[in-house]
């Protein structure tokens, strides 16, 4: 049996299953502080007997396996999260190989192993919530260089009639600062929930996204484009980027139909868990 969690900065979703992806038992448990929410991680795995566990995290993380803090949170202003050592501290405790990356790159795995990229040896998965992030899974691995991808805090062009003056505390106007959930809040003074009814929400939101999609394609050329997270609950952000993209790329780049080519994860909000699954059967073999 395999363990998978899929830590989020709200809650982490624990689950024991197989390695096709089956999930047998899960829990939610809230993010607080890590000697709260860590116990109650432990009870759960402790009740079965795991052969490997897979854990895909809010970052940034460490997952440069040659580094003296391999396997821990990093720069997090989450309080208690920052320098926390998540792997060594399940390693200790269940001397199991523990699999670790980034949410978003779990979640391209799961989605490349069993969802809407099944199939494909490549393919990003975006999401687009609280923060902005996107994990890529490039001729058969996840992507790693120095440290994972950050591609949410990339550089755009801004909107002209966009006055907002971003929201990202290291960049302010970076994608992540005009675009995240919390970015659309704070520029329309509503949540994006309460905002359907606003088509110029998400012609703009359609406008940033995508220019991130462009900059991914001409760089990654993924075979296929993911976008999950709560704002994409919001089908005119997709109509919004098949507008804007091809006016962007302007035919340099010969692409497949946008509705197959850019979609909605296959996997639902599951993606995330079943892809710390895929992350513990690797750790295991
Ligand atoms: P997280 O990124 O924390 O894992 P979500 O992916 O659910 O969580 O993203 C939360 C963000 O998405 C919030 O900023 C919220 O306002 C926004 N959001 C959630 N649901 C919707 C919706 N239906 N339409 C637009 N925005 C939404
Ligand atoms: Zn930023």
């Amino acid at each position: 049996m395999l363990g998978a969690i899929e830590a989020g900065g709200t809650k982490f979703v624990c689950a024991v299953g197989d390695a096709k992806g089956t999930i047998q038992e899960r829990i939610q448990i809230p993010t607080t502080v890590p000697e709260e929410t860590m116990p109650r991680v432990v009870e759960f795995f402790k009740k079965y007997d795991v052969e490997a566990i897979g854990i895909g995290s809010f970052g940034p993380i460490d997952v440069n396996q040659e580094s003296p803090t391999y396997g821990s949170i990093t720069s997090t202003p989450k309080q208690g999260w920052r320098d926390y050592p998540f792997v060594q501290t399940l390693k200790e405790l269940f001397g199991v190989p523990i699999g670790f990356n980034t949410d978003v790159n779990a979640a391209a795995l799961g989605e490349a192993s069993l969802g809407a990229a099944k199939g494909l040896d490549s393919c990003l998965y975006i999401t687009v919530g609280t923060g902005i992030g996107a994990g890529a899974f490039v001729q058969g691995k996840l992507l790693q260089g120095l440290s994972h991808p950050e591609m949410g805090h990339i550089l755009v062009r801004r909107h002209p009639d966009d006055k907002y003056e971003g929201k990202c505390p290291y960049h302010h106007d970076c994608l992540e600062g005009l675009a995240a959930g919390p970015a659309i809040e704070a520029r329309w003074g509503e949540k994006g929930m309460h905002l359907v009814n606003r088509p110029e929400v998400w012609d703009m939101e359609g406008f940033y996204l995508a220019q991130a999609l462009m900059h991914y394609i001409l760089i990654l050329s993924p075979k296929r484009i993911i976008l999950g997270g709560g704002v994409m609950h919001q089908p005119q952000v997709f109509t919004a980027i098949y507008h804007y993209l091809p006016k962007l790329i302007h035919g340099y780049v010969t692409l497949p139909e946008l509705s197959s080519y850019i979609v909605g994860p296959g996997l639902g909000d599951d993606a995330g868990v079943v892809g710390a699954l895929m992350l513990a059967n690797i750790a295991n073999t």
